[in-house]
């Protein structure tokens, strides 16, 4: 068989590395891939209609370049009359590998941010319905605003602090930590049977209760107590 050739340049220019802010550093963290949990809260698996001790959670991803920096607009997504947001611990992976270990899980982990899992309510709730897959109602662009990470260093490994969200002035999401179905090191370990993990890899663990949606106009605000508040606007689209 020959040699492969050696080809000079790209018929289409590679886009840039979709990266995330570091807390306190102008340090950037290229992201490789966008997993999330699905189900991995009780209230919010029963305000879905769901019964958490019969549904495990689950595994989904989002493209990583629908990361959006915190304080960024989000344009109002077409093909969805039902918008919603969900709060969300985002873990960081700063060493990869597979078939990782509950114990040895905590050892791979970066740092920690806030995201908003972004969610096209009505196109899951057809996909659940009709055993569809679920990227048009998740995997969409601007999908996953989050807050810069900040390092183990900074932070430690949250576990019981206060997670919240709040539209415009309201409320909507208020739970702890503590209330995660599958812990961090469960979810590592979990996923890197699935998948190798790679340096930048992003995880999005799952939503409490109080997802609802979003309208044009709205400020979405949320936070983890320790960890930077995230904030963005909804926005119109002009066509
Ligand atoms: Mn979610």
């Amino acid at each position: 068989m020959a040699d492969r050739p050696m080809y000079a340049s790209y018929v289409s220019s590679p886009l840039p590395r979709p990266w995330a802010a570091v807390h306190g550093s102008d340090d950037r963290f290229a992201v490789h891939r966008i997993y999330c949990v699905g189900r991995n809260y009780a209230d919010h698996v029963r305000e879905m209609g769901g019964d958490p001790s019969r549904e495990t959670p689950i595994f989904f991803t989002k493209a990583a370049d629908a990361v959006v920096a915190n304080g960024t607009d989000v344009p109002y997504p077409p093909r969805t009359t039902n918008f919603h947001h969900e709060v969300e611990l985002v873990v960081a992976i700063g060493k990869g590998g597979a078939n990782i270990t509950v114990d040895d899980a905590l050892s791979h982990v970066y740092g920690y941010a806030v995201g908003n899992d972004l969610t096209r309510r009505d196109l899951q709730a057809e996909a659940r319905d009709k055993g569809q897959p679920w990227d048009s109602a998740k995997a969409f662009d601007n999908s996953a605003p989050m807050a810069a990470i900040h390092t183990v260093e900074q932070v430690g490994h949250p576990t019981d602090a206060r997670i919240w969200l709040k539209v415009n002035d309201e409320i909507r999401q208020d739970s702890n930590l503590s209330k995660l179905i599958w812990s961090v090191p469960e979810i590592i370990a979990e996923l890197s049977t699935f998948w190798r993990l790679q340096p930048g890899d992003l995880i999005f663990t799952g939503t409490p209760d109080g997802v609802g949606p979003l309208v044009a106009g709205d400020t979405v605000t949320a936070g983890i107590y320790g960890l930077d508040t995230l904030q963005h606007r909804i926005v119109a689209v002009s066509v």
